[in-house]
């Protein structure tokens, strides 16, 4: 409707009342004329007060019951309001649609979804939450998630605010499923918790463990007893033929790779097992770092200028001899990737919020696409290079996994030609200040 065509109309109706009364004013008098206004403009606005009473008594009702029928200008308005509660209806029903599509796809996920609001209170959760949490639909709702899964390490995801990563944890119903959370903040401060079942999946985790763990330690007894005959046969160099004897000293080297890959390999293992948990005590750093720059030295046995830049005195809160194994990885493979002649540097210093253990060398550096994969399982940038001298395809593995329990992180920098530097940084939690 356009509006101009409703305001003409009562105009017109009060033009037509103040023309009749103008013309009985002229022809019976002013009184007359007056009478016929006063009547006119009462029944005008009788008009008007008995469709607002039904307008007041229809919008009162609170549902969208049938729009009044009137007449004249009123029934422009019922009409414009009936146009707009069929638009509404229609856009509702859209809208029910769709939410009716969403619930059903959300019932079908096989993950679990918890919609949580601003304090952490159940909104809203689909069958597989209840399935991995133990829900129940008619109880659980409106309650805070902490009280519903009573796990430590869960309440320190929720109550921190870094949820980049998932979390795995057992299901609060059954110790036999593991769950793999992640929460997902949304809207204004409001969450969703996603868990998925990673129980498979770990099943097939702990056995590839286990039979890695299980070969090493199988392969360890018969590398012994082969190293040690190998050791007599060079101690009789002597009596043996000289071709024979390089050939006992090729085995020999050989049989001491295999030593040393066993032996990552194991250390890999513990630092993955679940039961394996870390013993934590004070430990002092300046002393640790002290004895991996003496590993060092004889590491290059004068090959290298090395220096030692210990700008704190303070200690951590970890396990010494993982931390001796994950840090000497860094300064062995210093020492191993830096030609001679060229500088290494150990630093124990804070980074902003961290405190890191950093070895620096002026080595050839690593290309930058090479970086992110390096603390993978044998990835080597110059497998030769590697294998000559002595490494695994390990050694960043294990730091890694030993930072990793000790909420520390490995940061790799390098340049090509200019040299790399490889920190171990430790957060504020694990520090002991002197
Ligand atoms: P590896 O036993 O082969 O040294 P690591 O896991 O310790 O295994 O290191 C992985 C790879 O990272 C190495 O093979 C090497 O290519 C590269 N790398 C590690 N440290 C350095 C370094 N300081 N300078 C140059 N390359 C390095």
């Amino acid at each position: 409707m356009d509006l101009s065509e409703f305001w003409w109309r009562p105009l017109i109706v009060l033009l037509v009342l103040g023309v009749g009364a103008s013309g009985v004013g002229l022809y019976g008098g002013l009184i007359a004329g007056l009478a016929v206004a006063i009547a006119g403009l009462s029944i005008y606005l009788g008009y008007h007060i008995y469709y607002m009473s039904v307008l007041t008594n229809w919008l009162m009702k609170g549902d969208i019951s049938p729009v009044p029928v009137a007449s004249g200008a009123w029934d422009e308005i019922f009409y414009a309001l009936e146009r707009l509660i069929r638009l509404h209806k229609r856009s509702n029903s859209k809208l029910f649609a769709v939410l009716d599509r969403f619930e059903h796809a959300a019932q079908a996920i096989p993950d679990g979804i918890v919609m949580l609001n601003e304090a952490d209170q159940i909104d809203w959760f689909n069958p597989a939450a209840c399935r991995h949490f133990g829900l129940d639909d008619k109880s659980d709702r409106g309650q805070f998630i902490g009280y519903l899964i009573r796990q430590s390490a869960f309440h320190d995801y929720l109550g921190g605010d870094d949820y980049r990563w998932p979390f795995v944890m057992k299901s609060p119903c059954s110790r036999d499923m593991t769950l793999s959370v992640q929460m997902v903040p949304f809207g204004d401060k409001q969450k969703m918790l996603i868990s998925r079942d990673v129980t498979q999946f770990e099943m097939v985790e702990a056995m590839r463990r286990d039979f890695v763990a299980n070969v090493s330690h199988e392969l360890r007894t018969p590398l012994t007893v082969v190293g040690g005959f190998l050791e007599t046969f060079l101690d009789m160099r002597n009596i043996l033929p000289e071709d024979l004897y390089k050939y006992c000293d090729l085995m020999q080297q050989q049989t001491e790779r295999m030593r040393r890959l066993v032996e990552d390999l194991l250390a890999l293992s513990r630092l993955e097992s679940p039961q394996n948990r870390l013993v934590e005590k004070r430990i002092d750093m300046p002393d640790l770092i002290q004895t991996l720059y003496q590993d060092a030295l004889s590491l290059s046995a004068g090959r290298h200028p090395i220096y030692l830049v210990s700008d704190s005195e303070d200690d951590l809160l970890g396990n010494a001899d993982e931390l001796v194994s994950g840090l000497g990885n860094l300064v062995s493979n210093a020492v191993r990737y830096t030609p001679p002649g060229k500088a290494i540097t150990l630093a124990w210093a804070w980074r902003e919020q961290e405190l890191c253990f950093s070895v620096q060398d002026r080595g050839d550096g690593i290309e930058a696409h090479h970086i992110p994969r390096l603390t993978e399982r044998f990835y080597r940038v110059d497998r030769g290079r590697s294998r000559e001298t002595g490494g695994t395809g390990l050694g960043l593995a294990i730091a890694k996994h030993v930072l990793t329990r000790h909420q520390g992180r490995l940061v790799i920098e390098s340049k090509v030609g200019q040299g790399s530097c490889f920190s171990a940084c430790f957060p504020v939690s694990r520090v002991i200040r002197k």
